[in-house]
């Protein structure tokens, strides 16, 4: 399913795009019975109309969490299978600490990762800043879009999956959406900007079909996924390369902050683990401690 627009519902097949409604029996369940990804089942009528027969069973459902508000988590999309984390390499700077928050709410959400530093043309090296990652085992790749450089590899990564595009704004995610496809048209920067005056509070998501293999959800309230709370163990568990590290510390709760037998001290101090990294980690904890204990 790719977009919703009041009862209506704008579903993808065989390459084509139809309307559906819902089938009576659908509209008596629970409130998010149908998402953006969701695969379902079609039924088509004399008439001509399409009505949604059933939902196949899900391999994900990305949440938006609310913390400290009682209606706690809300599902936002279905069936995501990677969240590609977009920065720049200037206009705005890359900053790791801030796609770190990006990448560890997609492990929070066991979604795997793609890094992508973008606006390379404006850099003497992209790479450098993408070393933290590959050291810990993320897929990454260097992007430009007025060189069209890294393009190829980034529509290779999309093929076949569906994707979700986070990662700071201006950073040039519609940019690169819109380069890869042209028939797109996401609203870029200034544009966008512009329209969020007065915009509505709640933006929902939309897939689009992605070349002829993959497709892309987008919707400008996801774009700040990265913002999202995250729970203390959710945090311990969202550094892939310090949790398996850090299971070989001397002390089984070691948080790594110059405790005894601290193995990813020594795996920074060697390189295989970046000091950005650990301090993201540490920063993002104290966060999720303090959000879970107000008073403290
Ligand atoms: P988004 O908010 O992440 O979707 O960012 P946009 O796609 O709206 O891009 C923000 C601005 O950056 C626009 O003015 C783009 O033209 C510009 N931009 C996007 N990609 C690149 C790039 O690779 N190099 C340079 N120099 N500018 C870029
Ligand atoms: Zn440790």
């Amino acid at each position: 399913m790719l977009s919703k627009v009041g009862g209506r519902y704008r579903v993808f097949v065989g390459g084509d795009t139809v309307v559906a409604s819902l089938r009576g029996r659908l509209k008596q369940a629970s409130r998010d019975r149908i998402l953006v990804g969701d695969s379902v089942t079609l039924d088509v009528h004399e008439d001509g109309s399409i009505t949604i027969e059933g939902v196949e069973p899900r391999t994900s459902i990305l949440k938006r969490r609310n913390p400290g508000k009682s209606v706690g988590v809300r599902a936002v999309a279905a069936n995501i299978e990677q969240i590609v984390v977009v920065g720049a390499a200037r206009r705005p700077e890359w900053h790791p600490h801030l796609i770190d928050r990006f990448v560890a709410v997609a492990e929070a959400n066991q979604l795997t990762a793609v890094i992508v530093i973008n606006k390379c043309d404006l850099v003497e090296d992209c790479n450098e800043s993408l070393q933290p990652y590959q050291l810990a085992g993320y897929s990454v790749l260097a992007t430009s879009v007025p060189r069209r450089s890294g393009l190829e590899t980034l529509r290779a990564q999309l093929a076949g999956r569906i994707s979700l595009f986070t990662g700071p704004t201006g950073v040039g995610k519609s940019s690169l959406l819109n380069a890869l496809q042209p028939g797109l048209r996401l609203r870029t920067g200034e544009v966008s900007e512009r329209a969020q005056v007065g915009r509505h509070t709640t933006v929902a998501a939309e897939m689009y079909p992605f070349g002829n293999a993959g497709f892309v959800v987008d919707t400008p309230g996801l774009r700040d996924v990265g913002l999202w709370g995250l729970e203390p163990q959710e945090v311990e568990a969202a550094f892939p390369e310090i949790r398996r590290t850090g299971s070989e510390c001397r002390f089984h709760d070691c948080r790594h902050r110059g405790e005894p037998g601290c193995v990813v001290a020594q795996a920074v101090e060697r390189g295989r683990i970046a000091p950005s990294r650990l301090e993201s980690f540490h920063a993002l904890l104290d966060e999720a401690i303090r959000a879970a204990r107000p008073w403290a």
